[in-house]
């Protein structure tokens, strides 16, 4: 064996800085820092898995920082390590973020033990997602005994974030209307834990009626797992009431899982997945890139969009002249 490269020996002592540096390497555009990122995790992945790993999504202004800072600085009084690492489908769209930027958990990013990188930007969502994954596995090895992945409840990243987390959690606000406040049925499929956040002061009583409809609504639903039922809490994430409740869930529900065998199941299928998903992209961006294509392309998909030839006859045309080449 040879001995760790220096960075990688950082890390492992769960050094920020090396940790943040680590990551910059992975989400680089510069194909030899990308590849010396690369070679970092390879390098790191014998002290990956020891994590809880728990996402949060929520609608924009649900409580999402709030409940994480302090969330967060009860773990760390715990003695517990944490890590936030955010995807926000808005930025690599738009420039713009709607996660917002370094001032949100300002208490937990000041303290030692405890490390916050927001979204990666400037490619495609799945890129992001991608990037995300490789990071938590970054933080696991440096030590973080719980990484939370943060996403805005909108779009397709709950998806991503559920495919790399062992619990997921989503936020909502006290206040339900008939259409349960937008949250798509999707979304409450995948939950494993919602949690109804501003349960405090006037908003209590609103609070506990959306945890009723909540609660009325998940029993429709067909559990999505054999060893768990998901529930609602109430929580206040700016009086901490409730927050250690919500955690001792998350515990439950890894107890719970781990008992039936399906936590492990569970993060098996998802490297799987994973795996296919990178393969899928790299499948793609080989196909585009592919001289052939780039010169078919343009016509077929131009006879497509006016009927003039079927989808499926294109597709087929277009695989032959890949596969060929
Ligand atoms: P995010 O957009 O989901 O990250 O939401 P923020 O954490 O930025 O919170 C949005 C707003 O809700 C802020 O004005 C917070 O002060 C407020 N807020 C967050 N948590 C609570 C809570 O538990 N109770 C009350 N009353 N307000 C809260």
């Amino acid at each position: 064996m040879s001995r760790p490269a220096p960075a990688a020996e950082a890390v492992r002592r769960g050094e920020r800085r090396a940790l943040a540096k680590a990551i910059t390497l992975l989400e680089s555009s510069r194909a030899d820092d990308a590849a010396a990122g690369r070679a970092l995790l390879e390098e790191l992945m014998p002290h990956t898995g020891g994590s809880r790993r728990v996402g949060i999504t929520g609608p924009p202004g649900v409580g999402k920082s709030s409940f994480i800072e302090t969330l967060g600085l009860q773990l760390l009084a715990r003695g517990e390590r944490v890590a936030v690492l955010a995807i926000d489908p808005s930025s690599p769209v738009t420039g713009g973020s709607i996660l917002g930027d370094k001032t949100r958990m300002e208490r937990l990013a000041q303290d030692e033990r405890a490390f916050i990188r927001p979204s990666p930007s400037g490619s495609a969502p799945g890129g992001v997602a991608h990037r995300t994954r490789e990071a938590l596995l970054l933080c696991e090895a440096a030590g973080f005994g719980v990484v939370l992945v943060e996403t805005v409840g909108i779009g397709q990243s709950e998806v991503a974030v559920r495919s790399m987390v062992d619990c997921f959690l989503v936020l909502l606000q006290p206040g339900a209307g008939d259409d349960l406040q937008g949250i798509k049925k999707g979304v409450l499929e995948l939950a494993d834990l919602l949690v109804v956040n501003k349960a405090d002061g006037e908003l209590r009583a609103e609070a506990e009626r959306t945890r009723s409809a909540y609660a009325g609504a998940l029993q429709l639903l067909r559990p999505a797992s054999p060893s768990w039922r998901p529930r609602v809490e109430l929580a206040s994430a700016r009086s901490g009431e409730g927050i250690e409740g919500v955690w001792r869930r998350v515990e439950e529900h890894a107890q719970k899982l781990a008992a039936s065998g399906e936590w492990a199941e569970r993060r098996r299928s998802q490297a799987r997945d994973w795996l296919w998903s990178l393969l899928q992209e790299g499948l793609l961006q080989a196909f585009r890139q592919h001289p052939r294509i780039e010169a078919l392309l343009p016509e077929l998909e131009r006879q497509v969009s006016a009927q003039e030839r079927s989808a499926s006859a294109a597709a087929r045309s277009l695989l032959e002249a890949f596969q060929k080449g």
